[in-house]
């Protein structure tokens, strides 16, 4: 699937608790005042990827010890089927690397 970024950086670690890749949404019509992004506004800004681009980032991230992942934007809702997309399979990626870790058991997406 289709999904528009503005762009990913890893590691972060000011977006949330330990090293996190940060997800920045491209697209947004919600015109907060005092908006720090508007950079992220126009829904043709940015560039395309896809959901499986974005899971390999974080996959690898993952590997380097991610401990989360933040999405921001932009308003990341505006692309809600890319974003469900993106958030179940970044859990699934996530589980099956802890289960690689040999700490496996039901964990909350406290860190996602
Ligand atoms: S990018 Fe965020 S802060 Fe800016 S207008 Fe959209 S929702 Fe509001």
């Amino acid at each position: 699937m289709e999904i528009r970024l503005d762009g990913t950086h890893y590691p972060l670690e000011t977006l949330g608790p330990g090293r996190r890749l940060g997800i920045w949404f491209q697209g947004c019509t919600l015109a907060c005042a005092g908006c720090m992004s508007r950079h992220t506004w126009d829904p043709a800004g940015g560039a395309p990827t896809t959901v499986s681009e974005v899971l390999a980032r974080w996959r690898k991230a993952l590997a380097e010890g991610a401990d989360g992942l933040t999405v921001s934007g932009g308003e990341p809702l505006q692309q809600a089927a890319a974003l469900a997309e993106l958030l179940t399979g970044a859990a699934r990626l996530r589980d099956e690397a802890r289960r690689h870790e040999g700490s496996a058991g039901p964990r909350t997406p406290d860190l996602l």
